[in-house]
């Protein structure tokens, strides 16, 4: 039998604000254990909580990227439940009334208009983290990211495969990046998500048991575990062992590369919701709304058109460009300082992205400022330096201050363009090369390459190829 994969997302995206949730405790990331702490986000009794607005302003513009519905009346509730990590042994979260609902992201996948729904857009904290001291039976807290905003984002369970999923996520993390709600950190933990796995035989309508895989943080660890639990659940349906796909959480452990079963998948009554009686419900006017969607920055589809439009570059070569925003900016300051577009996206393509792999560093970290990378481009363009001189250039603005044209002439990069220099050369390869003249005289025109070798040779690289090629070829015809 053919089955088909249902799945469907849980995001945790930390939201890009200087201080916590309900008090005025640091959100940066790795300060000290317990530094970032008060006795507000330690939960002590007799603490009360101040939601704090940029919460809530950046929760709407989060939900007015991804096309939600805002409403304007929403409050928060109490989640019950206790985990060492979770000092009130509740977290602040929101049940019934979401700051979000509805909302859609479109992408592209394998050459496929793919929608994905939302469900809805909540705000809540961030719980502590627990570190399991290796060999010794004690676990640290450290409370630091107690407190920290979370946006969490749940879809609809509209994606059809495993591939679609990570393509998803890449979707929606572009729109939080660009949208700027979120530093998206996944290896920092600031973008998570929990991925919902079912299967069903291809034709029925009805949904399948589903499995809930927790906190995976990057698009690897996510193909990796949705993979292998598909593969999972496919196989206890093939050998007729349907019933032993039950509803549960399971933990995905990438060192084993599988899934372990955590708990028993609970229900909302176990969390006991009730209304928040400590924080007044969060009403929001059309306006503010109006005027928060209005101060949104360009989204990548947008910019994606945009620059299909402006600029003559492939679609494979924008999408490359729009996948990264860092990426993207830095090629139209690039272009703004006047180097040709196709160029430059080839630069930035082709050797920057080389550069930044091999350093490992990521697009917000290139070290060559962009009108920098602008003057190269054109000191090629105007032939005063080879391509392969120029990216000896470029390798070096990675590591120095200094100006293009310093880098040229400390390296002794400059092409010979000169005319009469050049006309040395070439005679004096046509005089020590009669052969060849004789064969270019008989119609073997490759002899003129031959040539061409040998005063690139004389000239160590240097001589302008365009140059060169032209006066060898006149020189040719004189004889
Ligand atoms: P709960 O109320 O238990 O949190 P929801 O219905 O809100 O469950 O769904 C939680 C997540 O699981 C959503 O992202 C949803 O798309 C996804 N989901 C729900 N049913 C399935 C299913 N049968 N297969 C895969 N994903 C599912
Ligand atoms: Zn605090
Ligand atoms: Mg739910």
């Amino acid at each position: 039998m053919n089955f088909e994969t249902v799945i469907g997302l849980e995001i945790h995206a930390e939201l890009k604000t200087k201080t916590k949730i309900f008090c005025s405790c640091s959100t940066e990331f790795g300060a000290e254990p317990n530094a970032n702490t008060c006795p507000i986000c330690m939960g002590l009794p007799g603490t009360l909580p101040v939601l704090n607005e940029e919460v809530v302003n950046l929760a709407i513009k989060a939900g007015k990227a991804l096309g939600c519905d805002i409403n304007l009346y929403n409050k928060m509730d109490r989640k019950n439940y206790f985990y060492p990590d979770l000092p009130k042994a509740y977290q602040t979260s929101q049940y019934d009334i979401p700051i979000c609902s509805n909302g859609l992201v479109e992408f592209n996948y394998e050459g496929k208009d793919v929608k994905v729904r939302l469900n809805r857009i909540h705000i809540e904290e961030d719980a502590g983290k627990l570190v399991h001291v290796e060999g010794e039976p004690i676990s640290l807290i450290d409370y630091n990211r107690v407190g920290v905003p979370l946006a969490e984002i749940v879809t609809e369970p509209d994606i059809r495969s495993v591939g679609e999923a990570v393509a998803f996520m890449k979707a929606l993390k572009g729109i939080l990046e660009y949208a700027e709600v979120s530093d998206c950190r996944m290896e920092e933990g600031s973008l998570r998500c929990d991925a919902n796995i079912s299967l069903r035989p291809v034709g029925q309508e009805e949904f399948g048991t589903r499995v809930e895989l927790k906190n995976i943080n990057s698009f690897r660890e996510l193909q990796k575990a949705l993979e292998k639990e598909e593969k999972r659940q496919r196989e206890l349906y093939q050998f007729n062992e349907g019933h032993k796909v039950v509803q549960e959480t399971r933990r995905w452990d990438s060192g084993k590369g599988k899934t372990i079963p955590m708990r028993t998948k609970e229900e909302a009554h176990d969390y006991r919701y009730f209304r928040e009686p400590d924080l007044a419900p969060i009403i929001i006017s059309s306006e503010q709304v109006e005027a928060i969607k209005n101060s949104l920055p360009e989204m990548p589809d947008e910019k994606r058109e945009r620059f299909l439009k402006e600029y003559s570059l492939s679609e494979k070569e924008v999408d490359i460009l729009i996948g990264d925003k860092g990426l993207a900016t830095y090629f139209e300051v690039v272009v703004d300082k006047g180097a040709t577009p196709k160029i430059a996206a080839n630069w930035i393509l082709g050797d920057i992205l080389r550069i930044l792999k091999e350093k490992k560093l990521e697009s917000k970290d290139i070290a060559v400022l962009p009108e920098k990378l602008a003057e190269l481009i054109k000191v090629i363009e105007a032939g005063k330096i080879s391509t392969t001189a120029g990216k000896e250039v470029l390798d070096e603005l990675f590591v120095t201050d200094d100006a293009v044209m310093d880098i040229i002439e400390k390296k002794g990069l400059m092409q010979i363009s000169s005319s009469d220099e050049l006309e040395k050369m070439v005679l004096e390869v046509i005089d020590n090369n009669p052969k060849s003249v004789e064969d270019f005289k008989t119609g073997k025109t490759q002899a003129a390459s031959f040539l061409m070798g040998q005063v690139m040779k004389m000239s160590k690289g240097k001589a302008n190829p365009k140059l060169a090629k032209e006066m060898i070829d006149k020189k040719l015809m004189e004889i």
